[in-house]
Parts: C-alpha cells; structure tokens; sequence
C-alpha cells in the first residue's frame, strides 16, 4: 500500500489552505472530502475576507477551489472519513471507500448542522426543511417560510431569504436575537421579517411537504402557517470519526499553538479543533499553519 507524507481530511477553507501549502512544500499527499467548500459554500454574503470587500459564499469556495486546482492534488471528493488509527510511525485512515496510510494527517473536517430533534423533522428534511439557506433558499420563492435560531447563522439565513421568500419568522428561544449588530440591524429595516421570540419549535406538520410548524410561547402552544423551515440553531464537529484524538466538552479537537494534537503525526485545524472563533479566515490560517507543521514534523523525523 502506497504510503503518503500527509492525508488531509476536509476541504474547507481550512482543508484547502492546508493542501495549497502542502503541494507548495512538495509534500506526497491526498486530500480526502465530502465536499469542496465546506460551510463557506454556504455563506450568503462574505463582508470579512481580506482582500474581498463583498463576495458571496459560493463564489469564494470558487475561488479556494481554483487555487487549489493549480497544484497536481491528489483528491477523492465525495468520500468520507471514518476512523483514524496510529500504529508505529504511520497512520491510517479508513474511510466508506477505501483504507490509506500515511505518515502525518491534518484532520479539517469542521461542522455541521445541529437538528432540532422535534416530531416532523425527519419525515420533512428535504420536503420544505432544510438546513442550508444558500442551497435551498431559491426553492421558496414567494413562500412563507420560517428559520429556527436567533445567532449568526439565522441571521445570515434570514437575509438570505428576505429578497427570495413573502414573509419569513425568526423563531428564536430566547428573549432577544443575538449575533452580530449590523446584520440585526439589516433584518429590522427589511419589512418582511417577525421576530418571535422566546418561542420553542416543537413539531413539523404537513402532508407530503411542510405545511406548518408548531410552536410553544409562554406555555402556550400554537400553528404557524408556513411552507419552509431552516433549521439554524448552531453547528457540531465533525469529529466522531477520530474519537482517539483528545477533544474537549463540546467534541472539538484540543490542538496546541502548532495544530498537534494529542497523537504524535496527527494535526487539526479550523472549526473542528478548539481554537476560539469560527470564520474562514481563521480556518485558512489554521490550516497554513497545520500543513507548515505537518512538513516540519516530517522533516525532523527524516522521513
Ligand atoms: C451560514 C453560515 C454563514 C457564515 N458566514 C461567515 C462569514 O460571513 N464570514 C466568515 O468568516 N465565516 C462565516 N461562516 C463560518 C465559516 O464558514 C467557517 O468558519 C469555515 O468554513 C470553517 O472552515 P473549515 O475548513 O474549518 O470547516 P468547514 O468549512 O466546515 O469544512 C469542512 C470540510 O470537511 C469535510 N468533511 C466533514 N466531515 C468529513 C469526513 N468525515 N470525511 C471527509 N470529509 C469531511 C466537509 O465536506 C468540508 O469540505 C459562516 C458559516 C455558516 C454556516
């Protein structure tokens, strides 16, 4: 079996900067993804990237994957990671499709959605609910809809769907929408957007597709006519697949100052590890730093 220098894991702003590093440094490597974009595909409108004043999420994974296609990269897309285990000096990663080695591994696999876990939400996922605004948010043109959440995420998923959607609710359990001033700010001047507050989600209806949601205010519960959902309410590591690695209360990867992990060979960088503050800047700096770590670990090993 072919040995390589590095595996990464995760092709995100932070998978992505790590491999444009690493085909730099002339490393033999594989890149390993669900996806090519992470959650910055997701993004609706990137205002904090240096260099860009305004670009859309989309169009910036775009960009991350061109960069990325100017080097030879070894890449299997659309396979997934699932499980990691150190023997000796090597590495190995199995993943749904096929078993790899390797001698460092940078694990960049982020996050995901967190689900609601309320009645309904598994019969209608991808039948009016969702939890992606950039991916779906064209389908509800002229449609009621309703984003669960009150941060970052649903605020960006609101303004998303404000030019798009009729009418859409914020759902928000607690007693004021928190994330960042200046898109609350955007949300209140729109004129399409009800806030509900303190209000719990607490069932999906409908027939073939969501025709309403359920939800409970001050103990009282009611229907809400609405014929989307997106479910923002926060995000989860990708993690579970290397349970050897230490990770903190919350399943982030604990790394120190140089992406290393608990595991000698093993490193991490971006939203998956504990590192505070998700954005994608941060993530593409973690992942630089990760590949420049990973080519320093291999170089004092002499391999
Ligand atoms: C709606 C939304 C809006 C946002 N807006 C902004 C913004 O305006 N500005 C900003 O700076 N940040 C924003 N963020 C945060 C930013 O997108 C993230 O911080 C950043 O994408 C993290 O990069 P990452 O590479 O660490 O992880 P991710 O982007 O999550 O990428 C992880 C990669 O790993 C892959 N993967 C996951 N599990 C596995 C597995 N088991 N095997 C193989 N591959 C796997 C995924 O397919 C993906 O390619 C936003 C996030 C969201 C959700």
């Amino acid at each position: 079996m072919q040995i390589y220098d590095l595996i990464i894991i995760g092709a995100g702003p932070a998978g992505i900067t790590a491999s444009v590093y690493a085909a730099r440094k002339k490393l033999n490597f594989l890149v390993i993804s669900l996806d090519i974009g992470g959650q910055a595909a997701w993004s609706g409108d990137i205002e904090n990237y240096t260099g860009y004043q305004f670009i859309t999420g989309p169009e910036l994974a775009q960009k991350f994957q061109e960069h990325m296609s100017k080097y030879a990269i070894e890449l299997k897309e659309n396979e997934e990671a699932l499980g990691l285990r150190k023997s000796g000096e090597g590495i190995s990663v199995k993943t749904n499709k096929a078993q790899y080695q390797a001698r460092t591994v940078i694990i960049a696999s982020g996050k995901k959605s967190k689900e609601l876990g309320v009645a309904g939400e598994i019969e209608f996922k991808n039948h009016g609910l969702t939890y992606c605004a950039t991916c779906d948010g064209p389908l509800f043109a002229g449609k009621d809809v309703a984003v669960i959440g009150g941060g970052n995420s649903a605020l960006d998923a609101a303004l998303q769907l404000i030019k798009i959607a009729k009418h859409i609710y914020i759902v928000n359990n607690t007693d004021k929408l928190g994330g960042d001033a200046i898109m609350r700010q955007k949300i209140e001047e729109a004129g399409n957007v009800t806030i509900l507050n303190s209000s719990q989600i607490t069932a999906v209806l409908g027939k073939k597709f969501v025709s309403a949601i359920k939800i409970k205010n001050n103990g009282m519960e009611k229907e809400l006519a609405v014929q989307g959902v997106f479910v923002e309410i926060g995000l989860v590591p990708n993690s579970e697949f290397a349970k050897e690695v230490e990770r903190n209360r919350e399943k982030e990867i604990k790394v120190n100052l140089n992406n290393q992990t608990n595991i000698p060979g093993i490193f991490a960088a971006g939203d998956v590890t504990d590192v505070p503050e998700k954005q994608i800047i941060i993530a593409a700096g973690e992942g630089s730093k990760a590949a420049l770590s990973a080519f320093r670990y291999l170089a004092q090993k002499r391999f």
